[in-house]
């Protein structure tokens, strides 16, 4: 046998990948049993040829569809010259991702850093710090109020204060200092506040929970509340952030600021893990050095594939059209008519249609719609997720949509 019939011949079925997975990996997610082996904008193939349209853009890291060529070109350019050099020496590409990366959002100081859960750490632990350099909160007393059904990464620091029996059960004893008020309730919030109260660390739209938006004026208070208590408000928008809600931040549709704020997924368009914390001099000025770092946080590659991420999704128009084809995306999906529908909500291209309980659970829907082409994710139970790259046009918004008509609207279950 030559070398090219054995290698034509050992390329593996999705079922043996499969297979294999399920023998020797973690088996800490259930993914829908889609083998995917290419994507472009808006599209993935499979390992057998078949297109789907995806609805779940990697939870936010794909906003800008799948290997955007700008981005693509960005990242194998710099590759080429210069991946790493640790922040023991400076690199070329940091400097210019700080600047753009400012002037877009209007930050004063950046930490860069490389997942999300890693963006949450940083902004917990240098909020602390900043509570006993500046507040002067006694040692050890300082305490972060949290939501509950928050969702802010899994690392053993964040998992401590989430309210996920799945995420935090037997994973403890966890770090102390955290409180749970449930979100969109201003009244807990305001009684959860003590002296030693530091930080206010929460999403504009909770994710994960299942698309939630909190009751209208729920932010602007708790803007006030922070700003008259001393309080640094952490907006984590890994998720909304980017351009996902039809704006650049979440926080721009509640008319606030944020004092620090968390972005990550989308700010690499997928390429790398990219993530950062974004504040005022205040906050991450009480970082000095030796106190907090990160091996790959600001490499030079991640720096280069981040500049073209953000220029991509700024210059091509993204956020106005994750406006534009969010709006209309609700429209038609809340004009499907279904017995099995109880609410679709969202903002910009984050979308979620939510079930009756009696429907028989999101997970038969998401296997019925990918059936029929398209990827999308259930969240708890009775909630689809819909959230597909800012990239998508009004035709493909329609192909979506007369797939979810089928599974939704029909008997095709
Ligand atoms: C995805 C996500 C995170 C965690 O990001 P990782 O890169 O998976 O660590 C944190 N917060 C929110 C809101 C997220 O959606």
């Amino acid at each position: 046998m030559n070398a090219h019939t054995s290698t034509t011949a050992t390329i593996p079925s999705a079922d043996s990948l499969i297979a294999t997975e399920q023998a020797l990996g973690a088996h800490n997610y259930k993914p829908i049993d889609v083998v995917l082996t290419k994507g472009e904008g808006v599209w993935v193939w499979d390992t057998d040829g078949t297109k789907y349209l995806d609805c779940l853009s990697a939870y936010s890291a794909v906003n800008q569809g799948h290997c955007h060529p700008r981005i693509l070109e960005a990242m194998v350019s710099q590759a080429q010259r210069l991946t790493l050099t640790s922040r023991a020496f400076r690199n070329d590409q940091l400097a210019p991702f700080y600047e753009e990366l400012a002037a877009l959002t209007g930050s004063h100081k950046i930490l860069p850093m490389n997942s999300g859960a890693e963006a949450v750490e940083s902004a917990i632990k240098a909020v602390r710090k900043w509570g006993y350099e500046v507040r002067g909160v006694p040692e050890n007393q300082a305490e972060i109020i949290v939501c509950s059904n928050n969702f802010h990464g899994r690392t053993i620091g964040v998992v401590g204060f989430s309210t996920d029996p799945t995420a935090r059960t037997n994973f403890g004893p966890f770090a102390p200092g955290f409180k749970v008020v449930p979100f969109g309730d201003l009244t807990a919030f305001e009684d959860a506040v003590t002296p030693n109260t530091v930080g206010f660390l929460v999403e504009p739209i909770q994710g994960e929970a299942g698309v939630i938006i909190p009751p209208q004026g729920y932010f602007p208070a708790v803007r006030k509340l922070c700003t008259d208590h001393g309080i640094t408000l952490i907006l984590d928008e890994i998720q909304t952030g980017l351009g996902r809600t039809g704006k650049l931040l979440a926080e721009s549709h509640e008319g606030i600021e944020a004092d620090v704020t968390l972005i990550g997924k989308a700010l690499s368009g997928g390429f790398y893990p990219v993530s950062a914390v974004l504040s005022n001099t205040e906050v991450l000025g009480v970082l000095q050095p030796g106190q907090h770092g990160s091996t790959f946080g600001g490499n030079p590659l991640a720096c280069a594939i981040a500049r073209a991420a953000l220029k991509a999704l700024v210059e091509e128009g993204m956020i106005e059209n994750s406006a534009k084809m969010g709006a209309y995306f609700m429209e038609r999906l809340r004009a499907i008519r279904s017995n099995k529908v109880r609410e679709v909500r969202g903002r910009g291209l984050m979308l979620a249609v939510e079930l009756h309980p009696e429907a028989g659970g999101a997970r038969r829907y998401c296997e019925a719609l990918r059936r029929k082409g398209v990827l999308a994710k259930d969240t708890h139970e009775t909630t689809i997720r819909i959230a597909p790259p800012l990239v998508i046009t009004e035709d493909q918004v329609d192909w979506a949509i007369e797939r979810f008509e089928a599974v939704l609207g029909g008997m095709e279950i």
